[in-house]
C-alpha cells in the first residue's frame, strides 16, 4: 500500500453524506409541513402568454401557479428550449458502484479521490461507493459493463478486501452539464419562470444553496448568495 500513495491532499473541511438519506428524510419534512408531491407525473410542457407561464402540462392534467421553477437536470432544455431559450445543457453520464462493507480496517475512513483515474471512493456507515466516469452518450441510462471495470478495478486496488465486490450494485446517472460548470439560477425573461438546474458535477453538494437562493430571488427578498452571473441571461447574448 506504501508503494500506491506517493501523495495527497487533505481537506479537512470537506464532508460526506448519504444523499438517498438526505432526500427522503427531507422530503418527510416536506410533506408535515404540507407540500404535496405528485409522483409519477410527467411534465409535458409549459403554456406561455404574454411574457407569462400561464399553466403547465402534465400526465396528470394541467396545472397553474403563481411561479414555476424548471429544476429538471439534464431535461431542462426539453422544457425551456421550445419557449425560444437555446439552455446549453448536456448529460454527462457517469456510473458508481456500491459495495457492502466487509473488512473496517481495510476500508477508507472518508472520502478518497484517485485523480489518477478521476474516480472517487466514499466510505459510507456499512458501504463503500466509487463513482466515476464521464461519457457522452446523450439521454442513454444503460449500464455498460466496459465502464463496470475501471471502477472495480480501482477500489480492489487501493482497498482490497475492504468491500464485497460479487454483491455490489452498479448504478448511472446523468450529470446536468453547462459549458462553464456552473449551475443556471434564478429569473428569466417570462416574468413568472425560474431556473435552479445545470449543477453538473456537484448538485447534492450546491442544493441547499440553490434552493436558498432561487426562494429569496423568487420572494424578491436580498439574497444571502450573490446571484450575478448565476441566470439564464449569461446564455441569451
Ligand atoms: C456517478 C455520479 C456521481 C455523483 N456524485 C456527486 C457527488 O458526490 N456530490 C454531488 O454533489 N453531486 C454528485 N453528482 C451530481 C448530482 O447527482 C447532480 O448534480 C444532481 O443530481 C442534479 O440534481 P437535479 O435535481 O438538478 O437533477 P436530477 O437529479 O437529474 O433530477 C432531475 C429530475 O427531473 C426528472 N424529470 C426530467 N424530465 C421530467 C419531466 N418531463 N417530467 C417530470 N420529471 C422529469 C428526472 O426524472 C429527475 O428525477 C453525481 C452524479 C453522478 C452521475
Amino acid at each position: 500500500m506504501r508503494k500506491k500513495f506517493v501523495g495527497g491532499l487533505r481537506f479537512p473541511q470537506d464532508g460526506t453524506g448519504d444523499c438517498h438519506k438526505f432526500t427522503t428524510g427531507l422530503a418527510a419534512h416536506c410533506r408535515a409541513a404540507g407540500v404535496r408531491f405528485l409522483l409519477n407525473t410527467e411534465v409535458h410542457r409549459l403554456e406561455a402568454s404574454a411574457g407569462e407561464i400561464t399553466a403547465v402540462h402534465t400526465s396528470g392534467g394541467e396545472l397553474s401557479a403563481d411561479a414555476y421553477v424548471v429544476c429538471l437536470g439534464s431535461y431542462s432544455p426539453l422544457l425551456l428550449n421550445p419557449l425560444g431559450f437555446k439552455l446549453p445543457i448536456y448529460p454527462i453520464k457517469g456510473y458508481s458502484l456500491t459495495l457492502p462493507l466487509l473488512d473496517d480496517a481495510k476500508a477508507p475512513q472518508s472520502t478518497v479521490m484517485d485523480e489518477a483515474f478521476k474516480v472517487a471512493v466514499t466510505r459510507f456507515e456499512d458501504r463503500i461507493r466509487v463513482g466515476g466516469t464521464a461519457e457522452i452518450a446523450d439521454f442513454d441510462l444503460s449500464l455498460k459493463d466496459k465502464r463496470r471495470k475501471p471502477t472495480e478495478f480501482v477500489v480492489n486496488d487501493l482497498f482490497p478486501g475492504a468491500g464485497d465486490l460479487g454483491k455490489a450494485t452498479f448504478w448511472c446517472g446523468l450529470r446536468p452539464m453547462t459549458p462553464d460548470s456552473v449551475p443556471v439560477i434564478g429569473s428569466t425573461p417570462i416574468s413568472n419562470l425560474y431556473t435552479n438546474t445545470g449543477h453538473g458535477t456537484l448538485g447534492w453538494t450546491m442544493s441547499q444553496g440553490s434552493a436558498r437562493l432561487i426562494a429569496d430571488v423568487i420572494n424578491n427578498t436580498p439574497p444571502e448568495i450573490d446571484p450575478q452571473g448565476l441566470s439564464i441571461d449569461r446564455f441569451l447574448h
